[in-house]
């Protein structure tokens, strides 16, 4: 089943059908991790790589740990389902993550061709499943997911305010 979300307003998914409990279940997973990246004073997005319902990779943003502004959370997640799996694709993935993805990782779900994403929150500033733009399902590329924002997306953005509050 496939439901678009909100197609660039980034206002979030609305009406529709409700998502199915595998789904919600994969994003509280990305949604531990994105709290462990709280505690460790990283912006806190998760994200986790299941296929058949099995956590396959786990990771958080890595940005300040690293020194590194390209370490998001889901493109070390790809990188940990790849070598995890031994392969090049993860055609056969969902990739689950806290908040909408940016261009950078969005470019990395179409290179790794992963199957399926699903997202938490919208990011109306960097997010490029829909809110800025949408590489994902961008008519001109060659490998397309299934897409499907606004999973729990107020606890996601929640916690992404409080962290930013908190700083302040
Ligand atoms: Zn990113």
């Amino acid at each position: 089943m496939r439901k678009d979300g909100a197609r660039g307003s980034g206002l979030g998914a609305g009406g529709g059908p409700p998502p199915s409990p595998a789904d919600v279940a994969g994003i509280e997973a990305a949604l531990e991790e994105a709290r462990r990246a709280a505690s460790r004073n990283e912006v806190p997005v998760g994200a986790v790589v299941l296929r058949d319902g099995h956590v396959v990779s786990r990771a958080h943003n890595e940005t300040v740990g690293r020194a590194d502004p390209t370490a998001h959370a889901e493109l070390l997640a790809i990188r940990g389902a790849l070598q995890a799996l031994h392969t090049d694709r993860l055609d056969d993935c969902t990739l689950y993550v806290t908040l909408e993805p940016c261009a950078q990782c969005a470019g990395a779900v179409v290179l790794a061709k992963v199957g399926r994403v699903v997202f938490g929150a919208y990011d109306p500033k960097a997010g490029m499943a829909g809110s800025v733009g949408d590489l994902l399902r961008h008519p001109g590329l060659n490998h397309r997911p299934e897409v499907i924002g606004g999973i729990e997306e107020e606890a996601c953005g929640q916690l992404l305010r409080e962290f930013f509050e908190n700083r302040r």
